[in-house]
């Protein structure tokens, strides 16, 4: 049982979303934009996060939350496309194969690409593959609708302004086929929790790679690559020097110990590695 009674509204168009939450933040209801909600009334019911929520703002009713298509150079998902979908479409296949190992399949029917980028939860591997691909995000709020570089906002976790929503996600198209994996390591069940997601994509210039289940949240490290990259040491050398460059602590959690994960990080890289040097 959710504990608490909230507003449901459903606007159709961006103005709308935008006036509904600026108001409802007038009237004191702290509101949220709900997509799949599977966080929020998760969260709702055990009372942690969203306790001073009484109003929420489902944002599926947007055409353009809803749209898949090209538009010039990008491949454009919008953020109401559920997991389960994006599986499906087949045409960005590292993002494909990310939302394929996001929870169970009736779930994923749920789960949004944009709540999954902007949820509270550590892992939010669907996140992966934008920051791989330097995806632009577009945002709509008070001040209107902007694209930004995902980077420029998403550190560790998603920074929007009060108001703020994302409409899209536009992915470069030249990145939709290069060589990629991507190889999620969980405890037990192949559907849980990460223990470790390592992603990578090879461009023309050197490999990439973004990490989730690591730390205490994605990411992806320049730092890290830069080093993995040395084509001039072993993949061993390369290894041990990345490791020495991660942004945080490594978790040590019920999932796996730190020692656990760095050694199954060890070999995630050695394999990720092996695999797209090979590439042409
Ligand atoms: C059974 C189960 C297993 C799971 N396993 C995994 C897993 O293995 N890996 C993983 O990464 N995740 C996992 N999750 C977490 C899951 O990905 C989150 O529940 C999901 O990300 C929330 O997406 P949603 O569309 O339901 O978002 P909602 O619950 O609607 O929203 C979540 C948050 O995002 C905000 N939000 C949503 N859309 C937008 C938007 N367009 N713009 C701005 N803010 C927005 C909301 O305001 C809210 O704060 C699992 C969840 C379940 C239920």
């Amino acid at each position: 049982m959710i504990p608490i009674n909230f507003e449901y509204h459903r606007p159709t168009s961006i103005t709308e979303a935008v006036e509904t939450f600026q108001q409802l933040q007038l009237d004191g209801k702290g509101p949220l934009y709900f997509n799949g909600g599977t966080e929020i009334i998760t969260l709702l019911r055990v009372n942690q996060f969203y306790t001073n929520t009484r109003a929420v703002i489902d944002i599926k009713a947007i055409p353009e939350c809803c749209y898949t298509g090209f538009e010039d150079d990008h491949y454009i998902i919008g953020a109401s496309i559920p997991l389960a979908q994006i599986e499906t479409m087949g045409t960005f296949p590292l993002l494909g194969k990310n939302c394929s190992r996001i929870a169970d399949h009736t779930s994923r029917m749920k789960i949004t690409l944009g709540g999954n980028i902007c949820g509270k939860i550590k892992y939010r591997e669907a996140v992966l593959p934008l920051l791989l691909t330097d995806s632009e995000l577009t945002i709509a709020g008070p001040s209107g609708q902007r694209h930004v570089p995902i980077h420029q906002v998403f550190d560790q976790h998603m920074n929007l302004e009060q108001g703020e929503f994302i409409v899209q996600i536009r992915i470069p198209k030249l990145f939709l086929d290069v060589p990629f994996t991507s190889k999620k390591q969980t405890k037990i069940d192949r559907i849980s929790y990460s223990l470790l997601t390592v992603s990578a994509i090879k461009t023309e210039q050197q490999i990439r790679f973004a990490f989730s289940g690591l730390c205490n949240f994605p990411f992806r490290s320049q730092e890290m690559e830069k080093a993995l990259n040395q084509c001039q040491l072993s993949v061993e050398e390369r290894i041990t020097e990345a490791i020495a460059l991660l942004p945080s602590p490594i978790l040590n959690d019920l999932h796996g110990s730190a020692a656990y994960r760095t050694f199954v990080l060890r070999n995630t890289l050695e394999e990720t590695i092996a695999e797209l040097e090979g590439e042409s």
